[in-house]
């Protein structure tokens, strides 16, 4: 259950109600928004009758959640949710493109590549050091070394780190480059993994399963939300269908119905949605006049010779003309993008 707090509600009243949801076996989950604090009671036994919060003081309503998650559901939280990491914030007004290559190859690979997305408007370099390949044969990432180069170029360009950390053993690793630990499609139902990100405090960008529905996907976030972190990032990449001209099928619906449900900001992957890199424009622009909060596209300096997903990785200067596009879709429904367009120095594509 959520339980409002009227508008004048003292800090005793609502440590009261804390108490008593305490005592009724529930996890309590504070959010305080501009006028009211707002309290979300998951779990709980059964003494667990509403009644008896609805009865104490500066309580102004309790409101039952009926989704399967909570923490996630607007029911809990109205007002979106803005994920703030330095000056950079997620899930506000401006759409947010995080872009890279798919793996971390070589610095030359790192360093070029990054240059041309943060030219191009990027505010976060992706890349993979630890990468979940379909077979055990194919490349599986640079490790720790991996890690270090992305982070270097990160820093050198002024840009945030998303790369994936694969499994619970790898969180203190990888946390100790990545700004934002990225979830792949393949471990969105990895429960130990989740909980383990849970108890961190840093931002999750919780991939979407390739056979999940829209609500096992929000019950993975609440799985993150249920350990405090309250900084989860959704992203759609693409499902499984029986349509085989593309990799998978991206779901552009699941944008405005994800939003619709719940706070988190919601991000899309066209590369992996799409699996060809002439089709990643077109989806990024759709997923932008849907409504997405930002986008993960993957770009390489040199894609026919990359080591994973040369195939739907962009060239720099097509991703600099998207980047172009996006800048009008954007404003045509209420969003900015990159407002400070980069300037070009010596581009050479
Ligand atoms: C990736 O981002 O490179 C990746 C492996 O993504 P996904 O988990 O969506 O397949
Ligand atoms: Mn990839």
């Amino acid at each position: 259950m959520v339980v409002v707090m009227g508008e004048r509600a003292t800090e005793e009243q609502i440590q009261r109600v804390v108490a008593q949801l305490v005592e009724m076996g529930y996890d309590v989950h504070r959010s305080t928004g501009a006028t009211r604090t707002v309290i979300g009671a998951v779990g709980g036994g059964p003494k667990g009758d509403p009644r008896l919060v609805e009865m104490l003081d500066g309580v102004a309503e309790v409101v039952r959640i009926s989704e399967p998650y909570k923490l996630a559901s607007r029911t809990f939280k109205r007002d979106d949710t803005i994920i703030t990491i330095d000056d950079l914030r997620i899930g506000g007004d401006e759409v947010i493109v995080m872009a890279g290559p798919c793996s971390a190859e070589s610095e030359e690979q790192v360093m070029g590549t990054a240059a041309a997305v943060k030219r191009a408007g990027a505010k976060v370099l992706r890349g993979g050091a630890f990468k979940p390949r379909s077979s055990p044969y194919s490349f599986q990432g640079l490790g720790e070394e991996g890690l270090r180069l992305l982070r270097a170029a990160a820093d050198q360009h002024n840009m945030k780190l998303v790369t994936e950390v694969m499994d619970a053993s790898q969180i203190e690793v990888v946390g100790r480059y990545a700004h934002i630990y990225q979830v792949g499609a393949r471990n969105m139902q990895n429960y130990s993994l989740l909980r383990e990100l849970g108890r961190t405090r840093r931002p999750v960008l919780l991939k979407r399963g390739i056979s999940a529905t829209i609500e096992e996907w929000l019950l993975s976030a609440e799985y993150v939300l249920a350990g405090g972190n309250m900084d989860v990032i959704l992203c759609e990449r693409g499902i499984r269908t029986f349509e085989s001209y593309t990799r998978n099928t991206l779901d552009i619906s699941a944008i405005p119905v994800v939003r619709h449900l719940s706070h988190l900001p919601v991000f899309v992957d066209p590369s992996h949605g799409t699996g060809r890199r002439d089709k990643v424009a077109p989806m990024a622009r759709a997923a932008v006049a849907a409504g997405a909060d930002g986008l993960i596209i993957e770009v390489h300096c040199d894609p026919d010779h990359a080591m994973s997903d040369g195939a739907q990785s962009m060239f720099p200067g097509q991703f600099e003309q998207l980047m172009a596009e996006l800048r009008i879709i954007a404003p045509a429904i209420g969003r900015s993008i990159c407002l400070e367009p980069v300037a070009r120095r010596g581009w050479g594509f």
